[in-house]
């Protein structure tokens, strides 16, 4: 591992930071060099402190402690992420007996700086009791590779020399924060501390040797590994067919579904990844035994469960049995996990809440990771972490065998009161783990249908056959949602591209709870200039592709087996048509009577479906209605308006005398999605009331 320090960056830091004595600025630095080291952090794992000295408004000298806070990662990380502390009080705390994890965050937010600050960190205490004024600490790769090992003493020491110290595991908090300057005492002289099963701290008095002392530990630890893993390398891993993801992994994440309560159903996002790394690692023939293990470090249990789930698909060759096995394996895995749970409450003779018992982390032979998150971000992180862990996991069976730490140990960190208490705050969004595909996604009602998804917490994936119209669209979303907006590129009338298509969503999501068919196209002519062919365009992408999009997803919704709803852009046009506008309103007509039609088919699957009539819709900020490009002109001509007079006709023309937006049908698309009554096969008009188009 490289050390990144240079003396030039280092001042540049102090010099951005007036406001704060130079320690600030240094250890802003130095956090981040560490922080985008993923071998040595990830995702908020780790942290740092500085000492320094400053002055209080009444003009007194006062010691501070600036140690990272909830929330941060290192990597990013600025002052406001590293909150300061009263040092000499919180130096004093080492007196007492024993403090509670809950009185321990009072004390730190009783003696902030900035009352404003996050919580800082549960090993805060650590970093105050030591003397030093630089304190760095990471759960690095290869440092828990050694210490995850039944003969870790002996490795360590082998690995990284006399000058370090030696702890077992022990719980973060007041007792190991004793524990570590209690040890720390004994030998002057160490450089670096070891605690077992968790990570590595290393310190000194100034920045640049705190941070040096790391990366040097590290590299020993890396360097170490390396020559045990070309001493004894392991067994290569075998060819495996990938099994069938169009079928499998809907399967998997309907298998996956938690019914919270009698009107909540919770589903979850599948993100799957993979490499020829990681299929080295997962077909091994001893996979199970390698990776079946528990978590590197405790904290990442909060985030992939203890245990991953192995699955092996290679002699399952139809779908049925594929079914079941999925479904005996999360079975076995939530039965394993609600018995871990109880023996864990009846011996520690405590009360918690049980968190939900399905897996984290799926090991899939032949296909990959799959992790399972309530949001996108979740499942990321966790396949950051797995890919670490598998890494970790296979070195560590060249060094030696791994050990896992004792379920006790990790019950304390995964019902950790603090985490317990945050248990139930907050309330998920409606469509929160919900996946979303909306067909003309470049268009202007696709912002509104997508914006308001997304809103109420939906992913939502835009296809369009138009790349150029699906990027913008795409972009504009993606501002304020990022990943949870995705863009796939499909001909709605082209059944092998839907089908490409819809494997793509599947490989993304996992799967599909919501689908909007939204493509359509207009033509202006009255029937006897009606062309055929004009005729058989629209046919084609209104009511052809229409179905395409329903019978892809139908198989989908059936292998998930928890319900779904699609919802139908018709229009206003199939109760109220008009003239020279045949092929649109016949196409409407026919995509309207096939919603009718899945709503009759579908209800046994507990798929509802359900149409929306819109009036005219102009646009959406910048980007235009195609079907009004088209249209838009010839209306102009035959009424004599400008485009805004055009807006104000419309408007004008119903009982509300108000224009129909985009969002209005989200809004719309989000209230038939999020269960709010037991509907199917109706028709919501949304046209601000227009008499010839009630339903009927
Ligand atoms: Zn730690």
């Amino acid at each position: 591992m490289q050390n990144r320090y240079d003396d030039q960056e280092a001042q540049k830091y102090i010099d951005t930071y007036p406001d704060f004595p130079p320690e600030m600025g240094l250890r802003v630095y130095t956090s981040r060099l560490i922080g985008q080291e993923d071998d040595l952090v990830l995702h908020g794992g780790g942290n740092t402190s500085a000492k320094a000295t400053i002055t209080t408004l009444l003009g007194d000298e006062m010691e501070v402690i600036y140690v990272k806070g909830s929330g941060w990662d290192l990597g990013a990380i600025e002052p406001a992420g590293l909150p300061g502390l009263d040092l000499s009080y919180l130096r004093r705390l080492r007196q007492i007996d024993s403090l509670s994890d809950e009185e321990m965050v009072n004390q730190f937010r009783t003696h902030l700086l900035d009352a404003s600050s996050p919580n800082p960190s549960i090993e805060t205490l650590v970093h105050a009791f030591l003397p030093h004024c630089f304190i760095d600490h990471t759960h690095a790769d290869a440092i828990v590779t050694l210490t995850n090992q039944p003969e870790a003493e002996k490795l360590l020491h082998k690995a990284l020399g006399d000058k370090i110290g030696i702890l077992p595991f022990i719980m973060p908090g007041f007792p190991l924060a004793r524990a570590v300057i209690e040890l720390v005492e004994q030998q002057p002289e160490m450089e670096c501390l070891i605690l077992r099963n968790h990570g590595i701290f290393t310190f000194a008095d100034d920045a640049k040797t705190a941070y040096s002392h790391m990366i040097d530990y590290v590299s020993r630890a890396e360097n170490f590994i390396a020559a045990k893993i070309k001493k004894k390398p392991l067994p290569i891993a075998a060819d495996v067919a990938q099994p069938d993801t169009d079928s499998i992994l809907p399967l998997l994440r309907g298998a996956l579904t938690l019914q919270e309560s009698a009107t909540y159903q919770r589903t979850f996002h599948l993100h799957l990844r993979t490499s020829a790394e990681i299929l080295s690692h997962i077909n091994r023939p001893d996979a199970k035994e390698l990776y079946g293990g528990g978590v590197l470090t405790p904290d990442h249990v909060i985030r992939t469960k203890n245990y991953p789930l192995l699955l092996d698909f290679t002699n399952l060759d139809k779908e049925a049995a594929c079914k079941k096995y999925i479904q005996q394996a999360i079975d076995t895995y939530t039965q394993n996990y609600s018995a871990y749970f109880s023996q864990q409450v009846t011996s520690k003779a405590v009360e918690r809440t049980q968190l939900d018992s399905l897996p984290r982390v799926i090991l899939i032979k032949g296909l990959g990771i799959i992790t399972v998150g309530k949001t996108v971000k979740e499942a990321t992180i966790c396949a950051d972490i797995c890919e670490h862990t598998l890494r970790a996991k296979t070195a560590a069976a060249s060094v030696g065998k791994y050990a896992e730490l004792e379920q006790a140990f990790i019950f304390d960190m995964e019902y950790w009161s603090l985490e317990q208490a945050k248990l139930g705050r907050a309330k998920p969004a409606p469509l929160e783990g919900k996946i979303a595909l909306v067909t003309g996604g470049g268009g202007a009602i696709a912002v509104g249908i997508g914006r308001q998804l997304l809103a109420a917490g939906a992913r939502v994936f835009l296809a369009d056959i138009d790349e150029a119209r699906l990027k913008v669209v795409t972009d504009t979303l993606a501002g304020e949602y990022g990943a949870m907006v995705r863009s796939l590129c499909m001909d709605v009338t082209n059944e092998d591209a839907v089908q490409q298509a819809f494997s793509q969503l599947i490989k993304e999501s996992g799967g599909l709870d919501i689908l909007v068919a939204n493509a359509g196209i207009a033509h202006v002519d009255r029937l006897e200039n009606l062309s055929s062919a004009a005729m058989q365009k629209v046919l084609a992408v209104n009511l052809t592709g229409t179905f395409q999009i329903i019978k892809a997803a139908i198989p989908i919704f059936r292998h998930q087996g928890h319900g779904g709803h699609i919802i139908v852009n018709s229009s206003k046009n199939v109760f109220a048509p008009g003239a020279a506008f045949g092929a649109y309103s016949a196409s409407k007509a026919g995509a309207h009577q096939l919603g009718k039609i899945a709503a009759l088919e579908l209800a046994e699957i507990g798929v509802r479906v359900n149409m929306i009539n819109a009036d005219a819709i102009f646009d959406d900020g910048q980007v235009s209605s195609g079907l009004w490009d088209v249209v838009g002109p010839d209306r102009m001509k035959s009424r004599n308006l400008d485009p805004q007079g055009l807006k104000e006709y419309y408007r004008q023309r119903n009982l509300l005398k108000t224009e129909v937006v985009a969002d209005h049908v989200g809004n719309g698309v989000v209230f038939f999605a999020s269960n709010q009554t037991p509907t199917t096969g109706a028709t919501l008009p949304i046209d601000g009331g227009i008499m010839a188009a009630f339903p009927r």
